[in-house]
């Protein structure tokens, strides 16, 4: 059966000529696009049953891509202890919360972060699951995996790890790391039960030991020649705050990519959350090794952690990927805002004219395909994957933007959500509504369980999280206050 979505007002294809219709129609064919184009879209051909949709009145673009997520801290969106905190401050904080994941939780939030994506375009999403709490179950990262699978997105999961506990002069509490036997052991397991490697992959696994300031050497050596041995990517957060880079010169003697290269950590097989402080000459050695960056514009904003020199980047060759970070320090799964944050960032500093609406749009498709290693998603083109998303353009928002609705979704707010969104050729999102869960139920389920992890938290710590580090109702920093 062949699905036409006709009628669609714009049609963005983001190919490499960045071919864009007025009055477009896409053809799907199971799992595939079979054909798009303007005007009169072509008959069935005998014997094929076709349905059709009408996307009068709406935009299709490809499913955005999201190329470093941290699913298992939805729950811990805006919490008053570390709303004003560094990124070292704020881990700290939020170790003590994560502490008491059950598998529950962990599939909850993911069902609310992956539902969001969905609800605002992204079809294809990475996540790093780096905390196994000792005494709590080992596969926590299969909670992840199910609740993609129940969803409907592309999905690929990073097996994340931490093995320098406080005692080794690591950041995280020892009892949320693992030793390296236990990691790899489990990266193995997870890689050989649910790794894809084919085109149209539904799952594709990586390994992503955590930070430099949270994994020892071994660890990331032993798990690039791991990754490598069972053909999946590499990945983990590098070069986010000066402070990791004052961590790096102190500990290893060296700054951040540097360390990561003496442990094996280049190549077109690997790609880098942040990247904010790399200089010129780190970004030629990135370029010239197809090593890619997971560019978090919230996240960087919101921890003050400095703005990555994208443009930059992308000028010297480096794949670049749009990215969200985490809920505590972007506090939405949304990507169309990150997109908008995207776009507006870099004009401050870099120029006007560093980053147009259609370059941003670009990371967020194309440029995520080839950070994730993949030619079937990022563009809507015969063969490629039938990841469509559909906006309606009929919101007061976007009323005298219809010069350019393209560029309407990174500038004005009028596009908030999709109407309707297609992953792999299945319908997801009908009417702005996921179509495998309840949102209203959802939240209640997620808002619970939220608060729970935190009255568990403070009763064995002691710990007030509700409390804002602030005082008075201008938000000025009491004495003494932290
Ligand atoms: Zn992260």
């Amino acid at each position: 059966m062949t699905i036409l979505i006709k009628n669609i007002s714009h049609l963005v294809t983001m190919d490499d000529t960045g071919s864009e219709y007025r009055d477009g129609w896409i053809l799907v064919d199971g799992r595939s696009i079979r054909a798009l184009g303007d005007g009169e879209p072509p008959p069935p051909e005998k014997g094929e049953a076709r349905t059709q949709i009408d996307a009068c009145g709406a935009m299709a673009l490809p499913g955005m891509i999201n190329t470093h997520h941290h699913l298992y801290q939805t729950f811990q969106r805006a919490v008053p202890r570390v709303q004003d905190a560094k990124l070292f401050d704020w881990l700290v904080g939020l170790y003590e919360i994560w502490r008491e994941l059950t598998p529950d939780d962990v599939r909850i939030s993911a069902q609310v972060g992956l539902g969001e994506l969905l609800l605002t375009g992204c079809t294809t999403i990475a996540d790093h699951f780096y905390v196994f709490p000792k005494g709590q179950s080992p596969h926590l990262l299969d909670e992840t995996i199910d609740a993609a699978r129940q969803l409907g997105v592309r999905f690929h999961p990073s097996r994340g790890s931490m093995s320098r506990g406080r005692s080794q002069g690591g950041l995280p509490p020892d009892d949320v790391v693992q030793s390296p036997d236990v990691i790899l052991s489990d990266s193995q397991r997870v890689v050989e039960r649910y790794h894809d490697a084919d085109r149209f992959s539904m799952c594709r696994l990586a390994l992503a030991p955590c930070s430099p300031f949270s994994v020892t050497d071994d660890l990331l050596a032993e798990s690039a020649k791991l990754a490598r041995s069972l053909g999946v990517r590499l990945h983990t957060h590098l070069a986010e705050t000066r402070d990791e880079e004052t961590f790096c010169l102190q500990t290893h003697g060296c700054r951040p990519l540097a360390y990561m290269e003496k442990v094996g950590w280049l190549g077109s097989d690997v790609w880098y959350a942040h990247g904010v402080y790399l200089n010129d000459a780190e970004l030629s050695l990135m370029a010239s090794t197809g090593t890619g960056i997971a560019h978090c514009p919230t996240s960087n904003l919101r921890l003050g952690s400095g703005m990555a020199p994208i443009p930059r980047a992308m000028d010297l060759g480096v794949p670049v990927g749009l990215a969200l970070d985490a809920d505590p320090s972007t506090d939405a799964s949304d990507m169309i805002r990150e997109l908008q944050t995207c776009t507006l960032v870099h004009r401050v500093g870099t120029g006007v004219e560093s980053m147009p609406a259609r370059r941003a749009l670009w990371i967020a498709t194309r440029g995520g395909a080839r950070v994730l290693g993949r030619d079937d998603v990022g563009m809507l083109a015969p063969d490629m994957a039938a990841d469509i998303v559909l906006f309606s353009l009929d919101d007061i928002g976007l009323a005298g933007a219809m010069h350019d609705p393209l560029a309407a979704l990174a500038f004005t707010t009028g596009i908030r959500r999709a109407r309707w969104v297609m992953v792999n050729g299945q319908v997801v999102v009908d009417e702005g509504r996921l179509v495998h869960l309840d949102e209203k139920e959802l939240l209640v389920q997620a808002n619970r369980a939220s608060g729970a992890m935190v009255a568990r938290a403070t009763a064995r710590t002691g710990l007030d999280f509700l409390s804002p580090t602030r005082s008075g109702a201008d938000g000025k920093r009491a004495e003494g206050s932290t």
